[in-house]
């Protein structure tokens, strides 16, 4: 580029000088010819008119033959045309070479300018990306304006990934650009709007509005996203959370107020308003929660996951049926964490696909050596949600039954009610094609959940669980026993086992006995254990 940067006018004439020599010599060339030529035809012509050449033919010839005049002028013609054709055409081919070379250096700029915004904005909606977003927040923080308040917003679309999981990439990218539009035209500058990340936007208010404005804005943009957006003739609203931070309340350096922002945001997924403003009560809940969210990455190839098992026991013999498998995460530093710690994180990100992936293949495994030792035992494994939604579970599944051998019908797989209406056709897909390879299934704290009788009579069960809720309270609470009644009769109507979950006391074992209970499962029968541990459990009752 330095090359090209010198002045305009002495790029031309040098390229003239150049071009112009070029040509000048053709130019003398020509004249060359001309020159000879001319001398050629006047000794020829002094030979034929007086038979010899000497000076006074050549002068005499040159005098009177009107054909050598016009060869005279000839040397003459091309001196002029030459100087002029040289100069002429110089200057128009420069100037072509001009024009290209400005041409290459329009794009080049063109190029360089796309490069300096793409490193500043987003590619999907041409929004400012994250270092800008940053930029901006600290520039508003140094401003002599500085000292006065301003907010950040960080805006999550909740529903992306759902949407990109049932209708595509294509789809969620679109509603992105369109919730993208939507923002930018409802809040034009000075408000600036940025994409964080895949769903996440933020805003900066810098009119030092006061904290209610701030939240009435959220309200509006809660609004501006709710209204239809169409997607690929779909129509769909865009379901947002919002969370909150004042400057210099909450934090007077960008990274403390995006970092809070995102605490705000958290609390504000597990709001009913979809909107929270940052308070210092909320580190006591929410850091653990983040930091678990990004460690999860590393729990399965760090080997931190294990598989507990929980005996499930035949109530009329006492018998062995079968374990529930159950997954713990010895964390390094928070030790031995329950699902409940976990699981709901994991099901708001992919992450729990692979989870479920772990599981089946370490209860699968686990199920194949139990049954070449001769323990005929049913591994229950726990399908989440999510897992229902995707389509590649059947094949999964399929890999991992040819890779450890087990036999299907060694396999209890539990989904519950509101797993299946979510999306029930796409649910009754993938559960068909997993039982037509020949597993069971069964329902997981059955009552809790809404699901009509027709699903359940359309879905290849096995068996219903009773949720430990209506277990628990079985001796005290009338409902409660009604319910269990009803249910173990519904399930037998309709041709499945009935299990008992959390069954703690032997009365309540005893009152399920009576009621017709096929399995029970609880603390009474036996914990959920480490493998080791349960395979100790079962040689102490089968000696
Ligand atoms: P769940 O499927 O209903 O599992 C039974 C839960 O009840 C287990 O809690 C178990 O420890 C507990 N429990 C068993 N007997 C008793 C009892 O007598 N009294 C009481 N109070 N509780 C009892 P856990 O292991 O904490 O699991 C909680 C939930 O996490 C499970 O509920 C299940 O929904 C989910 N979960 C566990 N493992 C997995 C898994 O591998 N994948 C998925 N997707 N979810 C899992
Ligand atoms: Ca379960
Ligand atoms: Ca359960």
């Amino acid at each position: 580029m330095s090359v090209i940067k010198g002045s305009t006018s002495d790029f031309l004439h040098n390229n003239v000088k150049v071009f112009r020599s070029r040509v000048s010599k053709t130019a003398w060339q020509g004249i060359f010819i001309a020159v000879i030529a001319l001398i050629v035809a006047t000794l020829t012509v002094a030979y034929i008119e007086h038979g010899d050449i000497s000076t006074a033919s050549l002068i005499d010839v040159q005098k009177t033959n009107f054909a050598l005049w016009v060869l005279d002028i000839v040397p003459f013609i091309f001196a002029f045309w030459g100087q002029y054709s040289s100069t002429v055409l110089a200057y128009e081919a420069s100037a072509m070479v001009m024009d290209q070379t400005q041409a290459l250096r329009d794009k080049a700029d063109t190029f360089e300018k796309q490069a300096r915004h793409s490193i500043t904005h987003d590619l999907l909606t041409d929004m400012p990306n994250k270092e800008l977003f940053y930029d901006r927040v600290e520039q508003q923080i140094v401003s002599p304006r500085g000292k006065s308040m301003f907010s950040v917003l960080m805006i999550e679309v909740a529903n992306y990934k759902e949407i990109s999981d049932t209708l595509g990439r294509n789809s969620s990218d679109s509603l992105i650009k369109q919730v993208a539009v939507r923002l930018e035209s409802a809040f034009p500058s000075p408000y600036t709007i940025a994409r964080l990340e895949n769903n996440t936007f933020s805003m900066l208010i810098s009119d030092n509005l006061a904290d209610k404005a701030v939240l009435e804005l959220a309200e509006s943009v809660h609004r501006v996203l709710h209204d239809v957006f169409y997607v690929e003739q779909v129509k769909l609203t865009a379901q947002a959370n919002i969370g909150i931070v004042h400057f210099p309340q909450h934090g007077t350096d960008v990274d403390t107020l995006v970092q809070r922002a995102g605490i705000a945001l958290y609390m504000a997924q597990n709001s009913n308003k979809g909107c929270a403003v940052y308070d210092s009560s909320f580190d006591a809940r929410s850091p653990k929660q983040l930091t678990l969210m990004s460690e999860l990455h590393h729990a399965i190839e760090n080997r931190e996951l294990e598989l507990f098992y929980q005996p499930k026991i035949r109530v009329a013999d006492g018998t062995l049926s079968g374990v529930e498998a159950l997954v713990r995460w010895n964390h390094p530093k928070h030790g031995l964490l329950y699902p409940d710690q976990f699981i709901p994180l994991m099901e708001r990100s992919r992450l729990i696909q692979g989870l479920t992936l772990w599981v089946i293949q370490e209860g699968f495994t686990q199920c194949a050596q139990w049954h070449e030792q001769g323990l005929d035992i049913i591994v229950s494994i726990n399908l989440s949600a999510k897992d229902l939604n995707n389509p590649e579970l059947p094949d999964l599944i399929s890999g991992i039954k040819g890779a450890t051998g087990i036999n299907p019908k060694w396999i209890t797989l539990e989904i519950t009610e509101s797993s299946i209406m979510t999306d029930p056709d796409a649910a009754m897909q993938v559960i068909n094609r997993i039982h037509d390879m020949g597993f069971q299934f069964s329902i997981d704290d059955y009552g809790t959940g809404y699901s009509s009788l027709s699903y359940l009579k359309r879905l290849p069960l096995k068996e219903l669980k009773i949720d430990r809720s209506f277990v628990s309270d079985l001796l005290q609470d009338e409902s409660d026993a009604v319910i269990v009644n009803a249910t173990i009769n519904l399930a037998h109507n309709l041709g499945l086992e009935v299990t008992a979950e959390g069954v703690e006391d032997p009365q309540t074992l005893e009152l399920l006995k009576q009621e017709g209970c096929d399995l029970a499962q609880g603390f009474l029968l036996g914990k959920p254990m480490p493998e080791a541990e349960f395979t100790q459990w079962c040689r102490e009752r089968n000696p």
